[in-house]
């Protein structure tokens, strides 16, 4: 990868001379589905980004992929430079467990900083009899794409709860983005998303049609939660959405943004800065990230080691020790 990092007086040089675009730095951002909270939230990070463009010679850009699975696969490729992902899959692949366990431990992924909750999030038909997560034996079931971090998230649940394919009268594998007009049109009876709130896919699913927000708390995950340290009981809250006036209780995770050792600790540590220094205008980009907290994000859910450039950048800003 190409890095050029100019000194400001030989930038503004370079800019009179009209060549300071002549080397510049790609970086891409593996989100998820449109009307998810990864895409836009990737959105943001590159408008912070490329703000300062002409000063680090860093030009972002956002893709829209099959989400957190995808994401840390295309990291190890080298195929993408950054990526979200789920808080339980950054773990796994750091680890080498659970779906990471056949390609081995992916040592070289990096965290870079936590983003917003993720609450584990069950949508049914207001006509389907479903009023808790149990009820979707039979039913027609979205459990999301391969490569998505809620399709991870169900099959460990799935296995908790003793379930299996069979367990539904229909297995639906549509990606994030179709899932709500799939239950609209009656194809399915519910739908599963690992997603922060509100988020566009959640509101579509919520007033083009008649659906619930059901409970996701039964023993079976309380006993998940306890075990593992990137799960935690989580609340959707009543109002959010038309159809849910109470209270929702799920488990969930945390968004992540995450890298590779390969990426130059430059990049990462402009990235970084862009972020930290720009933090009320990034929380006021999308109604998801507005109760982000500087403390909370050099730390909550980060399993695979810090980037060298996301440290350096903490440590000089004060934010670690
Ligand atoms: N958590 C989902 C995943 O890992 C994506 C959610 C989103 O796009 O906001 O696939």
């Amino acid at each position: 990868m190409n890095k050029l990092h100019l000194s400001g007086i030989a930038a503004a040089a370079l800019l009179v001379a009209g060549t300071a675009h002549a080397q510049q730095t790609f970086i891409s951002i593996g989100t998820g589905g449109v009307t998810g909270v990864y895409y836009p939230a990737g959105g943001a990070i590159c408008r912070l980004v490329n703000r300062d463009r002409s000063e680090h010679g860093i030009r972002c850009g956002v893709e829209s992929t099959g989400g957190s699975i995808f994401n840390i696969n295309a990291l190890r490729s080298g195929e993408l430079e950054f990526g979200v992902a789920q808080s339980d899959w950054q773990y796994h692949a750091f680890n080498g467990t659970s779906r990471f366990e056949e390609d081995g431990a992916f040592e070289g992924l990096r965290a870079v900083f936590s983003l917003h909750p993720e609450p584990f999030t069950v949508v049914a038909r207001a006509d389907a009899g479903i009023t808790s997560f149990e009820d979707l034996e039979g039913k027609r079931v979205n459990i999301g794409n391969p490569g998505s971090g809620q399709r991870g998230t169900m099959e460990v649940v799935m296995n908790a709860m003793g379930w299996d394919m069979n367990t539904f009268s229909v297995v639906s594998e549509l990606q994030a983005g179709e899932q709500a007009q799939a239950l609209c049109d009656n194809n399915i009876d519910a739908i599963v998303y690992t997603v922060g709130h509100p988020s566009g896919a959640i509101q579509e699913a919520t007033t083009a049609c008649d659906t619930v927000l059901v409970n996701v708390d039964n023993d079976v995950i309380r006993a998940l939660v306890e075990e593992r340290d990137y799960y935690r009981m989580a609340t959707i809250p009543g109002g959010m959405y038309r159809g849910t006036d109470e209270d929702v209780t799920t488990f969930g995770v945390g968004a992540t943004f995450v890298t590779s050792a390969d990426v130059p600790e430059e990049v990462v540590f402009q990235v970084t800065r862009a972020i930290f220094e720009n933090l009320d205008m990034f929380r006021s980009l999308h109604p998801a990230l507005g109760a982000l907290d500087a403390a909370e994000m050099v730390s909550d859910g980060l399993s695979a080691p810090l980037h060298d450039g996301a440290a350096r950048y903490f440590t000089e800003a004060g934010l670690m020790e």
